[in-house]
């Protein structure tokens, strides 16, 4: 069967990362159809919507979406539904992605990129699986009322709700256990257990899927320790699994504990291993078009599509492997750049990856 893939390279440096993914994904030699598509603003500024159906039906089609970032000042005026950001809320839910995959590697040669001590953040290597759909950002009731009940009756109050149902909470577990199986088989689960009953009902679903993995050595952690210890001491996790409140702020937390936010791939999926890659940062307004941004995070990205939803692990790994060693031969970036080191250009950055993996 060809494998399908979705190549929506959205606004701002988006094009140009995506474009070097493309590039990379090529020079493999696989059969893989791609076909691009508008969204985010470059969608609304022709089709008058962020997330167009032509993009939507693409999408939905296709085994995977490469996804670049979408995103600009210029669109702040319009109403939020119309916003460029929208895209993704959409892609998420139309495609069901309930699972956000974030790895926060620290690579050897960057290690100074870090605002740790390298001594604390050397050998990094986690994975935050965060729950992406439920959770207190999607729960109802929420709005603002009058209160009626408590010490504050006849003022306004603004209120949201934290629910998880068991089914959302069984099929996060489920995608943890599995990364944990693939990895060092350490999972920690992150909630507030001691606070709230939602956590409460997580930590005992988490336990009970337990049972299925005894080679998982499980642990539970609050969430307020679980930020502390991230930068205390980030080499004790392997995969972390928490909700979606809690996944958002850790994983940006970790992201920052390798000092390079144009490293990070992600993944979301659902439970097809259908997904969308996409890397952790924005569109970067700032430099676009300057042909300086890394597309390493996009790269990287492309390379999470490989191993995830085309089950192509093997080549997966030639271009992780590709990754590091064209960091070992001193190619950087402007934002990885430091002295010694041999500055390049995001193409540049794209044809030392294919390189190395010509030699490969
Ligand atoms: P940002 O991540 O775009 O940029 C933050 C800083 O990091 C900027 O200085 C930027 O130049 C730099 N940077 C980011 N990626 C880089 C790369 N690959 N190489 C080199 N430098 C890089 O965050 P922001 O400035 O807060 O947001 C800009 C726009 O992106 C906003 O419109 C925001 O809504 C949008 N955004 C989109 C996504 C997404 O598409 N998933 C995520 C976050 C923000």
């Amino acid at each position: 069967m060809t494998k399908s893939i979705a190549v929506l390279a959205g606004d701002g440096i988006g094009p140009e990362i995506v474009e070097q993914a493309v590039r990379v994904l090529s020079s493999l030699g696989l059969n893989i159809e791609m076909k691009e598509a508008l969204v985010g603003g470059a969608a609304f500024d022709r089709f008058e919507h962020p997330l167009p159906k032509s993009t939507l039906d693409l999408a939905k089609n296709s085994q995977a979406v490469l996804f670049g970032a979408v995103g600009d000042w210029k669109y702040d005026h319009l109403p939020r539904e119309l916003r460029p950001e929208q895209s993704i809320l959409g892609l998420r839910r139309s495609l069901g992605l309930f699972a956000n995959l974030r790895p926060a590697f620290l690579y050897d040669d960057l290690s100074n990129s870090s605002t740790l001590k390298p001594e604390v953040v050397s050998g990094l290597d986690l994975l935050i699986v965060r729950e992406l759909t439920g959770d207190v950002y999607f729960g109802t009731p929420r709005g603002v009322r009058n209160a009626n009940d408590g010490n504050f009756i006849g003022e306004r109050e603004g209120f949201d709700t934290m629910r998880y149902a068991e089914s959302e909470v069984r099929r996060i577990a489920k995608v943890a256990f599995e990364s944990a199986m693939k990895r060092s088989k350490r999972l920690c689960s992150v909630d507030k257990a001691n606070v709230l009953e939602t956590s409460q009902f997580w930590r005992d679903i988490m336990t009970d899927t337990a049972k299925e993995y005894p080679n998982v050595e499980l642990t539970h952690m609050y969430i307020d320790n679980a930020a502390m210890q991230l930068v205390k001491n980030p080499c004790q996790f392997d995969v972390i699994v928490t909700g979606n409140l809690f996944g958002d702020i850790l994983s940006d937390e970790a992201a920052m504990l390798t000092g390079s936010i144009g490293m990070l791939p992600s993944a979301s999926l659902n439970s097809n291993n259908q997904g969308l890659y996409e890397p952790s940062h924005g569109s970067a307004p700032d430099i676009a078009g300057k042909g300086i941004a890394n597309p390493l995070a996009t790269i990287l990205s492309a390379s999470m599509l490989l191993r995830y939803s085309l089950d192509l692990s093997d080549y997966a790994n030639l271009i992780d492997k590709a990754v590091h060693n064209v960091l070992a031969n001193g190619f950087r970036t402007v934002d990885i750049y430091e002295n010694g080191t041999n500055k390049v250009g995001t193409s540049e950055m794209g044809d030392a990856v294919i390189n190395e993996l010509r030699m490969a």
